[in-house]
């Protein structure tokens, strides 16, 4: 029988302060219980203690040379946590919050979400506390190689595919495919994410955001309503914030907020067209992005220090970061009559905030299953770079599209309880678990 205490306290004791790792465990332990004991195979086999510590974790210093010719040095690191249904497979984030708890908190989940996306690939996850924030182009790029000069020993198209996040987008997988290239002598799809013209796939920049908004209406699809119409919240404004926005416009939503680390801006003429190219415009540029907005838009207001959440919404996509949705934010959501909450980041939401929303039966589901059409279109890409070709935008959009309601699909299975209510977070947890779980029975004691 799981002993959930007994399995937490010993990883707290092996993995010191590393909070938003233990927190992703446990909530992968409380939804996966009643399954595990009634399989006792996967006791037998020690599957929990082997499921949540990576196979290895590897951790470098970076030394690069700024433009006023200092030496600068970030820390690197690769956790690679699970590969028993494929290659390791997960982004790589650039942040000066990134530390080894968060890495592996995100790899832990990356296991879930990608056996969930049906396609062959493992978890992993990597970054560097670098801030590529007011840095220059030359800056960027001389970081990027030199912990591309560190992680090549370790990846590969066969052993581990990694891709952006936060703060890695086409430009810095473009400086680290070189790096690769060059080091390896290979021309191979050992990075997503890349640019079209050098094997990358059509979709793949929009691909977390559209996703997310294909799963949302799969969501709202069980109470017999769609994006049309609907008022919808964002928060961030990012790889994953831009391209649901896009989609939740095309759907004839209207979005109304976007956010950054201090505050976010509310437009009640809603965020798109033109104002969706001002912001990428900016956002290229390397610019603060949300405030200036407000100054372009005037009837735009900019709430400093503040959460989107407090907005009346019906429809909440929060594509920033994790725990930046508390409880009373939830709170504040429920009050406002919020319909469906579809989390584009990764763990988004705090617990207490998840019991919130399932408290009051509203359709609310997890990061694991809602972003996985980013990491599904890049096991698209790693598909067709196996090929040698590329496939046209319907067939990529239409592919995650079927992926997204396949995903949906497990989560109703394995999440539907006995009143009907759909609880996304225990099953995509059970979903992703089992298909995990039974090919490390299938493989023994490795
Ligand atoms: P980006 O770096 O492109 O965007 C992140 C956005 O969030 C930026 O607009 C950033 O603002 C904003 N932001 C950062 N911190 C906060 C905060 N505390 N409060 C409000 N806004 C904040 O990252 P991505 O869009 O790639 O990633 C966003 C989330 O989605 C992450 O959780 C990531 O793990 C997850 N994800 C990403 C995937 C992808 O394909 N990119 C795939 C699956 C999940 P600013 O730039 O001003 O700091």
């Amino acid at each position: 029988m799981l002993n959930i205490e007994k399995v937490m306290n010993n990883l707290e004791k092996k993995n010191p302060g590393e909070v938003e790792f233990l927190q992703a465990v446990r909530e992968v332990l409380e939804s996966i219980e009643e399954v595990y004991n009634e399989n006792p195979q996967f006791e037998a086999a020690n599957i929990i203690e082997r499921i949540i510590d990576p196979d290895r974790v590897l951790m470098f210093k970076v030394p690069w040379v700024d433009d006023s010719s200092k030496v600068q040095v970030n820390r690197g690191f690769r956790v690679q946590f699970n590969n028993a249904i494929g290659p390791y497979k997960g982004g790589l984030r650039f942040h000066p919050s990134v530390n080894l708890s968060i890495l592996k908190f995100l790899g832990f989940e990356q296991i879930f979400k990608n056996s969930l996306t049906t396609l062959p690939m493992g978890g992993a996850k990597g970054g560097s506390d670098f801030d590529p924030k007011g840095k220059s182009n030359a800056e960027i790029m001389r970081f990027c190689q030199g912990f591309m000069l560190e992680l090549w020993k370790l990846i590969g198209p066969e052993t581990d595919v990694p891709a952006g996040d936060i703060g890695v987008g086409g430009r810095e997988i473009g400086f680290m495919y070189g790096m690769y290239k060059k080091l390896a002598s290979e021309n191979t799809g050992v990075l997503t994410g890349k640019g079209l013209n050098w094997g990358g796939s059509l979709i793949r920049p929009e691909a977390t955001g559209f996703g997310s908004v294909y799963f949302a209406q799969e969501m709202l699809k069980t109470k017999g309503l769609g994006f049309n119409g609907k008022i919808v919240g964002v928060s961030g404004f990012g790889n994953v914030a831009w391209g649901a926005a896009i989609k939740a416009t095309q759907l004839g939503a209207k979005v109304v907020t976007i956010s950054g680390p201090d505050g976010f801006v509310y437009d009640p003429d809603g965020i798109s067209g033109e104002k969706i190219n001002y912001l990428l415009e900016l956002r290229a540029s390397n610019q603060d992005i949300v405030k200036p907005y407000t100054f372009e838009f005037p009837n735009a207001q900019f709430f400093q220090g503040k959460h989107p959440w407090e907005i009346k919404m019906d429809i909440a996509l929060p594509c920033a970061t994790q725990n930046e949705l508390d409880k009373q934010d939830a709170l504040n959501l429920v009050k406002n009559g919020v319909i469906c909450v579809a989390e584009g980041a990764n763990m988004p939401s705090t617990p207490e905030a998840i019991e919130v929303f399932q408290e009051h039966k509203v359709l609310f589901a997890p990061g694991k299953a809602v972003n996985a059409g980013g990491v599904a279109t890049s096991g698209l890409e790693m598909s067709q770079n196996a090929m040698k070709l590329s496939w046209p935008i319907e067939e990529v959009d239409q592919r995650l599209h079927l992926i997204m309601k396949s995903i949906h699909e497990s989560c109703r299975k394995h999440g539907t309880e006995k009143d009907g209510y759909i609880n996304y977070v225990k099953g995509a947890n059970v979903a992703g678990f089992l298909k995990v779980a039974n090919a490390m029975l299938d493989q023994g004691v490795i």
